[in-house]
């Protein structure tokens, strides 16, 4: 197994895809101190980005791909290695998460991993997950002189233990501009206003409950000509939010349309960009 799966393009754009992974160690090919006791809950791995690499796919000629392939519920490769909260004071799930979106226990008692444990899956996973993307970013960046690396995400639209009420369709972030060139930020946000305009149009936010993770925040430097951006996408806008988690071919297909335009705008944004 390996834990991240690339994609080498010659386009400026990267499309890194932390959470579609659903492996998780076996008795098969993990020694013991591996095994990976999630209760029955955390083995349904709810919380997976579902289908975003197929959402993706084929959307942006020439793209990076960069995917990890482990379940977020062995180690998540969007949060920051050394175990800091993405959004202090406010509910949100760790770097070896303990428990799901909803609260609730993933582990079988008595079974959530030790500082030994945590350590061990940051070597195997998130390590590798991010040398892999580290290596893309400067590849890239030296064949354009710039990168415009793009997180994508995707989250049921209802979870009240995150936060309240229904999440917009399109929740993009840039950690208050802070990651990305301004201009970068303004194209993303027409495309997102056109597709509002579209019939039946998608809501959007920016820098809403979701301004961009570990990555988007760690990567982002305008400055020298890494734009990191992040789109949460409501899961609503292209499957089934509940078990056993369905694509919906009809609903992705418009959805993919305004993707297409969003992620082709920005690689025209990034090229122009001086
Ligand atoms: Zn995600």
């Amino acid at each position: 197994m390996t834990p991240v799966n690339i994609i080498d393009g010659s386009s400026p754009v990267i499309l890194a895809q932390p959470h579609g992974g659903t492996y998780l160690p076996s008795a098969e090919d993990a020694p013991a101190e591996l095994l990976v006791t999630l209760n029955e809950r955390g083995r349904e791995m709810a919380d997976t980005d579902w289908h975003i690499h197929r959402l993706y796919d084929g959307l942006l000629q020439d793209a990076t791909v960069v995917e990890a392939t482990f379940s977020r519920y062995l180690i998540d490769a969007n949060r920051d290695p050394s175990g800091s909260s993405l959004y202090p004071g406010q509910n949100t799930t760790e770097l070896c998460p303990t428990v799901d979106f909803e609260g609730r226990p993933i582990y079988q008692i008595e079974a959530e991993p030790d500082a030994v444990e945590i350590e061990t899956r940051r070597n195997n996973y998130h390590a590798v997950y991010h040398a892999a993307l580290s290596a893309q970013i400067e590849r890239v960046r030296k064949l354009h002189g710039k990168v415009l690396l793009f997180d994508c995400h995707s989250i049921r639209s209802r979870l009240p233990f995150l936060f309240e009420g229904e999440l917009p369709n399109f929740n993009l972030g840039t950690n208050n501009t802070s990651t990305c060139d301004p201009i970068i930020e303004e194209a993303a946000l027409e495309v997102c206003a056109n597709a509002k305009r579209a019939l039946h149009g998608y809501s959007y936010v920016i820098n809403g409950r979701f301004k961009g993770g570990w990555t988007t925040r760690h990567y982002g430097n305008p400055e020298k000509g890494i734009n990191a951006i992040q789109l949460e996408l409501s899961q609503k806008t292209y499957m089934d939010e509940s078990s056993p988690w369905l694509y919906r071919e009809e609903k992705a297909a418009k959805l993919r349309i305004h993707l297409k335009k969003l992620l082709n705008c920005l690689e025209k944004t990034i090229t122009t960009l001086t």
